[in-house]
């Protein structure tokens, strides 16, 4: 066939296809259907993604909507919780992350989870499944939970009179 004919054998098959789409794509689905056909198409999938899977493309591909579900889930876990640090107000998304209220909640997370369910998108993940639960979770900011697990409350929580052993009477002073 010249290339000539075959461009006029092509135009005239699309036309015909568009005359009769339906009856194509009907015939297409039954086509599909058959067992050899399927078995060949699955083959041909798995090549491809066998093809595929390690090209920096598909790695960072991968990565980028990885970071996208974790932002979103991140977003919607900080909707639930109140939107700012419980302890001192803080409310950008950058700086806040849940805190789990009692180490015996933190311990009990990692044993039913391990721990990669108890920070970060598998926590996210985990908490949305269960509704937002708000009896063991909350809110705080990087600081005040830093605080709160090294020194077991935030200093924000202190009053002048515990944080510096001082009298009410002294602090009028000062
Ligand atoms: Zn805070
Ligand atoms: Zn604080």
């Amino acid at each position: 066939m010249s290339p000539e004919e075959n461009e006029t054998y092509l135009s005239e098959r699309r036309e015909y296809e568009k005359l009769h789409r339906d009856h194509t794509r009907e015939r297409e689905k039954i086509y599909r259907a058959k067992p050899e056909v399927k078995a060949h198409r699955k083959k041909m999938r798995q090549e491809r993604f066998q093809r595929i899977k390690d090209l920096p493309e598909t790695l960072a591909y991968k990565r980028k909507a990885s970071l996208k579900r974790t932002r979103s889930l991140k977003q919607q876990a900080i909707s639930a919780y109140g939107e700012r640090c419980v302890c001192c107000g803080e409310n950008e998304f950058e700086f806040l992350s849940i805190d789990h209220k009692t180490p015996e909640a933190k311990k009990r997370d990692i044993s039913r989870w391990k721990s990669h369910g108890t920070a970060g998108a598998g926590l996210y993940a985990h908490l949305r499944k269960e509704g937002w639960p708000k009896e063991d979770y909350q809110l705080l900011c990087m600081n005040c939970n830093f605080a709160k697990g090294k020194y077991g409350i935030c200093p924000h929580q202190f009053s002048l009179t515990q944080r510096f052993n001082l009298s009410t009477e002294d602090i009028l002073k000062i």
